[in-house]
């Protein structure tokens, strides 16, 4: 019997785009999809932003995102830099003198929208910067500023375009106000972009990178926007972001919430494993739905193993079924899996039952097992394996 390896990287055909770097991280050209997320303390408090920042890289953020609309945003840039683990992007919204000091603070990317800077000569200054920076910048539309707000005249047309054929006449837009963007760029020949677009439409989101991806060869940065809170913006979110990787499209992604960002870091990383797109450093645990046949709480069982097995650092492959009736099929390939039944718990370890014990002595066992197969696996005399594991019935 095999022990069943959760770092399975297949073959996946990515769309091929250029290729920049934020600081160490190469994005797009076949790197790996980067996982971004972005702070939401107030950047000048260099404490706050530092620790979260932290807490985001340990829990597998590769590039963070940090506003900066104030001058003090910016002059805490140094700060932040020297103490962060992974390279630092400033978001500016406005204010192209944000941009100009966040490229002299040594920031690795920026995130800039030019439909919201008024003077075309500032985005030429901020091109500029970049470039001696040798830095990229990501630009992109947004579904809920792509009106056109100045031109009266345009703007009736562009309305009337929408009301006809909302969905259809809104890629297009979006795709046109993208083109006129990466033109500005492209007369300055800076070619070390990031193309966003963002709705808070997953179908949106859906239809505008593929369309963007037919196009365009620059690297993508996929999102939702709004999308809510993790109880509803996870579904929008995944959604789009798992259709769009599992047809090869986007380089990096962040899921965006009305909540701690260390839950976007949570489920982007999720989000890349279940795609195979990145490898599990940690153990993934399966659990039966329950049914009727259950006879012990296994909810709580459920959680409790998952808050311990956090700090296995090794991909096993951990059940937890109701029973061992249909328990030992529905948890086939598990590394280490445990079958409760009335009173008692029988655990496997690689498909051989190892262990008969007490209900209230299941989680102890089962935690033992997994840690003495993680360091196994560590000392090299286990090797994980992607073959299905076959468990025998009791
Ligand atoms: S493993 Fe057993 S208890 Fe759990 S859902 Fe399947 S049949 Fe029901």
């Amino acid at each position: 019997m095999t022990a069943h390896s959760a770092t399975p990287l297949p073959d996946r055909t990515r769309r091929p785009t250029r290729q920049v770097h934020v600081g160490s991280v190469a994005l797009g050209g076949g790197a790996p999809v980067v996982l971004q997320s972005m702070t939401s303390t107030p950047t000048h408090d260099v404490d706050a932003t530092v620790a979260q920042i932290h807490r985001l890289a340990t829990a597998g953020c590769d590039v963070v995102r940090v506003a900066v609309p104030e001058a003090r945003d910016t002059a805490a840039l140094p700060a932040i830099l020297r103490q962060s683990p992974i390279p630092v992007v400033a978001d500016v919204h406005f204010h192209y003198q944000r941009a100009l000091e966040a490229v002299d603070a040594g920031v690795h990317k920026i995130r800039l929208n030019p439909g919201n800077i008024q003077d075309r000569a500032q985005v030429v200054e901020v091109i500029g910067a970049c470039r001696s920076a040798g830095i990229p910048i990501r630009v992109g539309v947004n579904e809920g500023s792509i009106v056109e707000r100045r031109d009266k005249a345009l703007r009736y047309a562009e309305m009337q375009k929408l009301a006809s054929d909302p969905h259809r006449q809104m890629i297009a837009l979006m795709i046109a106000k993208l083109e006129e963007t990466i033109g500005i760029f492209e007369a300055e020949r800076f070619e070390d972009l990031v193309l966003a677009a963002k709705s808070p439409d997953p179908r949106v989101v859906i239809d505008v990178y593929r369309a963007m991806a037919e196009r365009f060869d620059y690297p993508l940065h996929l999102g939702v926007t709004h999308a809510g809170p993790p109880e509803t913006g996870r579904i929008r979110s995944v959604t789009a972001l798992a259709t769009l990787l599992a047809e090869g499209v986007g380089d990096t992604i962040r899921i965006s919430y009305a909540a701690d960002p260390l839950e976007e870091v949570h489920d982007g990383k999720e989000l890349l494993c279940c795609l195979g797109l990145r490898a599990r450093t940690e153990p993934e645990l399966i659990a039966c739905p329950t049914c009727g046949r259950i006879e012990v709480d296994l909810l709580k069982l459920v959680a409790q193993v998952r808050a311990r097995l956090a700090t296995i650092p090794v991909p096993l492959k951990v059940a937890v079924m109701g029973c061992v009736v249909n328990g030992p099929g529905e948890a086939e390939g598990a590394d280490v899996a445990v079958f409760a039944g009335k009173g008692r718990g029988v655990i496997c370890v690689r498909g051989e039952k190892v262990r008969t014990v007490a209900e209230a002595d299941i989680l102890d066992a089962l935690y033992e097992q997994a840690v003495a197969l993680a360091e196994q696996v560590q000392r090299g005399q286990v090797e994980l394996t992607t073959g299905p594991i076959q468990i025998g019935p009791e």
